[in-house]
């Protein structure tokens, strides 16, 4: 037992991985591919550590940054996450090309999706994820929309995913190849601001009550998974409270 006041300390797994491939998602996100660390064990949702190193003040030092992984477990050949340009990390990290060795850390992170114990609240197992995500905030649900569909699993899959235009909408075609492909699966794109995207003809506005009590027609049966910036996280969390669902049936992930 832990002596009562003591931080736990949690031991750092670091590994090394090549970059093996770099693609660029949307005007200012790319994807990152890495090589399979070994020995490297991880659930669908969790997030990595990746060291950087920058000059600041003309100092150089080494920063570290948080990006969950948005391949799933199954993917053995290599690791994924998917990064928005932001300050000096992403930055640095933008700067890296394909061939590159860094260090990572992890697997770290309590917002996973666990087959055996994530649908159970209760002692009721839920049949319904629903996955709500804003801009980059896509990386940690759509590793677990990957898990589900790729391993078969009886769970339908709901992915409501809130971005500023269209063209920001990352992993677009494949989200919509899911959707064409997977019965369990259906997809709700809402842009917020419309106004600057002519062309497009889906849901527009934030995620609100009415969009969704239109992809979840039974809350007391899903599991709700938040992620993306604070703002978009603390507001579905409020909308999905006025709707009566319990604090158990919803997992957060705030990236800041
Ligand atoms: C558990 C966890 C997982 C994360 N996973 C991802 C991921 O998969 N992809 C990703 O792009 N980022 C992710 N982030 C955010 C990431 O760790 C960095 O904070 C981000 O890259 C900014 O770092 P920076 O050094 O580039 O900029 P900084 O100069 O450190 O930060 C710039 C500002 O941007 C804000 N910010 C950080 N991330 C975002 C974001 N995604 N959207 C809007 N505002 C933001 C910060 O609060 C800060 O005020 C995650 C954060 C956490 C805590």
């Amino acid at each position: 037992m832990t002596a009562p006041n003591k931080p736990t300390i949690i031991p750092v797994k670091t590994h090394k991985v090549k970059l093996l491939e770099v693609n660029q998602e949307t005007t200012n996100v790319r994807s990152f591919r890495f090589s399979y660390p070994h020995g490297f064990d991880y659930k669908p949702g969790q997030f990595i550590m990746i060291n950087l190193d920058v000059i600041q003040d003309g100092i150089s030092k080494f920063i570290k940054r948080s990006y969950s992984l948005s391949s799933a477990p199954m993917q053995e050949k290599h690791i994924e996450t998917i990064v928005k340009l932001m300050g000096a990390g992403s930055k640095r990290l933008f700067e890296h090309m394909k061939g590159d060795e860094l260090e990572i850390a992890g697997p770290y992170g309590m917002f996973t999706f666990q087959e055996e114990v994530s649908n159970e609240v209760h002692g009721r197992k839920l049949n319904h994820i629903v996955l709500l995500a804003a801009g980059s905030g896509i990386t940690a649900p759509l590793s677990i929309a990957r898990y589900i569909l790729d391993s078969s699993l009886a769970l339908k899959v709901s992915f409501i995913f809130s971005n500023k235009t269209s063209h920001d909408i990352i992993a677009r075609k494949e989200l919509e190849k899911m959707t064409a492909e997977h019965d369990n699966f259906s997809l709700y794109l809402t842009v917020t601001r419309p106004e600057e995207d002519p062309d497009w003809h889906g849901l527009t506005g934030r995620v609100d009550e009415k969009l969704i009590k239109a992809a979840v027609h039974d809350v007391s049966d899903a599991l709700f998974y938040l992620c993306g910036p604070a703002e978009f996280v603390d507001h579905c969390a409020k909308l999905l409270s006025s709707l009566g669902v319990d604090t158990k049936q919803i997992k957060t992930e705030k990236y800041e």
